[in-house]
């Protein structure tokens, strides 16, 4: 620390993202990216001519990808809004509706992200234990006055709720404004897009960097009722208002055209990730019933942390949080199905089975 930090950067306790090593080549199952490339749809839209028009600005209202995405979801385009990865639009929408007096409220387990934008906007933060077999309640969040941000399928876990769940939520509860952070939707677990059309206080949050294969790009989106669209647009206008550059624009755009790419990745994903639990539940493991791009297991064998430096040691990168009540378990990203087969020989090798 300098002598010129402030104050409020001072007390900031920030994310640690997944390591991104460049000493050797790893087997990377740490960061839940995609295995598979771009859409060549998207490929070829990434032309020289787009290249070319680098030294203009890109759209500040993202208006053809906005487009793209209303007409996916079924929504008008001032329901949604883009940025630049949904990290950012995470961070402007907690800085939209929660402050002072309005505190915020998420599970003892979840994305780390959501306690780091607590400290980083000085929130009152409500940290509501999920059940026993991680499982998460809504009734444990009705009553209190925070905003409620979920992550739904959850990090690490993977485990989902189902929107008739989170509908109790938003009934009970109409005066906060509940964020669902979908980022995980698209590997098997049901979307509450649906739902915004009833309720005026559901914002879900969804991002191009797992099922669209483009987390290089940094593209994510925030759907919701017009009103806190433009709310969370003001925080944007007053932040940077260029925030999504123009060649992720392009490629995003490229992307959603691609459907059927889309479908047969995610598909192959779910198939490979039903093979991964298969075999890790077959050495012994618990494996928790998993909705997203990632397992989360462990095996009384192992420690989860000794199981993570081992596998990096052979070449294989997965994710370990010392944390309590999950130090036991390793999150594994479900690659493809050649990447997994190397997990599942290298986790055999360690347990001498
Ligand atoms: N939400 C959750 C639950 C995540 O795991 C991640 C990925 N780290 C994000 C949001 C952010 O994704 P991105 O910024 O790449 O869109």
């Amino acid at each position: 620390m300098s002598r010129f930090l402030s104050r409020e950067a001072a007390v900031l306790d920030p994310y640690t993202p997944g390591e991104q090593p460049q000493d050797q080549q790893y087997v990377k199952l740490n960061t839940n990216e995609s295995p598979f490339p771009p859409s060549p749809k998207v490929i070829e839209a990434l032309s020289r001519a787009e290249a070319e028009k680098l030294n203009l600005y890109s759209d500040p209202t993202c208006k053809q990808l906005n487009a793209a995405l209303a007409q996916r979801y079924g929504l008008r385009p001032e329901q949604v809004l883009t940025g630049n990865g949904s990290d950012e639009l995470l961070a402007f929408t907690v800085r939209a509706f929660c402050g002072e007096g309005k505190g915020i409220a998420y599970a003892d387990i979840t994305y780390g992200f959501y306690k780091v934008w607590a400290r980083l906007y000085g929130l009152a933060s409500r940290v509501v234990p999920l059940r026993e077999d991680f499982s998460l309640c809504v009734e444990d969040y009705f009553g209190g006055g925070e905003t409620v941000l979920i992550a739904n399928p959850n990090a690490p876990t993977g485990m989902a709720v189902s929107p008739t769940e989170i509908r109790r939520l938003l009934k009970e509860n109409p005066n906060r404004v509940v964020v669902v952070d979908e980022a995980y939707v698209d590997f098997g677990a049901e979307s509450c897009v649906p739902l915004i059309p009833e309720y005026q206080n559901l914002l879900v949050i969804g991002t191009f960097s797992k099922s669209r294969n483009l987390a290089g790009a940094r593209i994510g989106f925030a759907m919701g009722p017009e009103e806190l669209i433009a709310d969370v647009n003001r925080v944007k206008y007053s932040f940077n208002p260029y925030n999504v550059n123009r060649l992720s624009l392009t490629a995003g755009a490229a992307a959603m055209a691609d459907e059927t790419y889309f479908l047969s990745c995610t598909a192959e994903i779910q198939k490979t990730r039903a093979f991964t639990v298969r075999e890790l539940e077959a050495l012994g493991f618990t494996v928790l019933p998993s909705r997203a791009n990632f397992v989360f297991a462990k095996s009384d064998r192992i420690p989860g942390g000794d199981l993570y430096r081992r596998l990096k040691a052979d070449g294989i990168l997965v994710r370990h949080f010392d944390a309590p009540r999950i130090e036991d378990y390793c999150r594994i990203t479900v690659g493809s199905r050649e990447q997994m087969e190397t997990l599942v020989t290298g986790v055999k090798k360690i347990l001498e089975v």
